[in-house]
């Protein structure tokens, strides 16, 4: 199912929550919608499932205006992130819950949860209740039973929210798994980058009730067109300086910008992995923190100017040869970006 959001116009009690939003989900995708809390990302799926209605703007469902058609009617799988299983079901049950509703005859309906629960998995966990799960398989069975009745689209906000980061982690490879054999058109919300980037073929980076960018990861990543996009995206260091023949200049530091602006006062936002550090005297730095992060490490130091700057680099790296809590370092910035002050 193809899906087209145009110039979507929604208020609560005056506020505005959506403002002018438009986009479009090609058949087959998993398009990720990016943005801080409260943002709008959840009015926009609660719309687009017809939950809720527009104040102003159209949604189109495969080629047709659906802003009068009755939830029921327009065929989405829903999932949140509080897994609403039915407590007193067993596995097997929820997950044929909607086949239910619908009187699939009996042999189809069963054979239809074993295969998800199969794909899903959890084979031979039919005949329990969600209290006997773990967080992780209680998630998986809310997709299985919003995939149970095919569903022509998927609608997952922030369906992973509730579990533990490592158990969240291994849900994204495996929904992008089960998206590569299943492809049921998804829209997948979530206020975490790494879930975003990780799972989407593209993503929508919104905030306040207003697109920044829709882009592949890496074009998010490498060309993020607005300020507020290339500080939320990524870890980045924010510095005052000045643009000047094309160069970003923070005190003594200099480094190459990846778009050019004006010369002038400037923010200068450099991501962590845009930083070089070596121990140096005397150097421009003074290194602060170093913090172990299992696979990385974190360097905090301060430049002679006052800046307090941040890099992460791998644990075994020889870049950090050397480099120790109070030592002197040169620093290099690689590449940046200047917004003018
Ligand atoms: P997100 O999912 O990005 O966190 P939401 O779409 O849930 O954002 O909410 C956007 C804004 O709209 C928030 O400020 C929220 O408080 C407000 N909002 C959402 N639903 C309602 C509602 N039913 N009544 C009043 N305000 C609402
Ligand atoms: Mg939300």
């Amino acid at each position: 199912m193809s899906i087209v959001v145009s110039n979507l116009q929604k208020s609560f009690a005056g506020t505005r929550v959506l403002d002018d939003v438009s986009f479009d989900v090609k058949s087959g995708e998993l398009v990720g919608v990016l943005g801080p809390s409260g943002g709008g990302k959840s009015t926009i799926l609660r719309i687009i499932a017809g939950l809720d209605t527009a104040d102003g703007g159209e949604v189109w469902l495969d080629g047709k205006r659906v802003d009068n058609l009755h939830a029921r009617d327009r065929e989405v799988g829903f999932v949140f992130q509080h897994y609403a299983l039915f407590r007193h079901m067993t596995v097997s049950d929820n997950v044929g819950f909607g086949l239910d509703v619908r009187d699939e005859p009996r042999d189809k309906r069963d054979a239809r949860v074993a295969h998800l629960l199969d794909l899903m998995g959890l084979a031979g966990l039919g005949d329990r209740y969600p209290s006997q799960l773990s967080g992780g398989q209680r998630q998986r069975v809310a997709l299985a039973r919003a995939l149970a009745p095919e569903p022509k689209l998927l609608l997952l906000d922030e369906p992973f929210g509730a579990v533990d980061a490592k158990v969240r982690e291994e849900l994204r490879r495996w929904l992008r798994k089960l998206h590569d054999e299943v492809h049921t058109t998804s829209i997948f919300v979530t206020h975490d980058q790494d879930e975003a980037f990780s799972v989407s073929d593209r993503v929508i980076v919104m905030q306040k009730g207003r697109i920044e960018q829709i882009g592949t990861p890496v074009q998010i990543l490498d060309h993020p067109s607005t300020e507020f996009v290339t500080r939320f995206v990524g870890d980045v260091n924010v510095l005052e300086g000045t643009v000047k023949n094309g160069h970003a200049e923070v005190g003594p530091l200099t480094g190459p910008l990846i778009d050019a602006i004006p010369d002038g006062p400037a923010r200068i936002v450099v991501r962590s992995y845009d930083l070089k550090f070596w121990r140096e005297d005397p150097g421009s730095a003074t290194v602060k923190r170093m913090v172990p992060l299992g696979d990385r490490v974190r360097v905090d130091a301060l430049t002679d100017q006052g800046s307090p700057l941040f890099a992460y680099f791998p644990r075994r790296s020889s870049l950090l040869d050397g480099i120790e809590t109070g030592c002197r370092i040169h620093v290099e910035i690689t590449l940046a970006r200047a917004w003018p002050a």
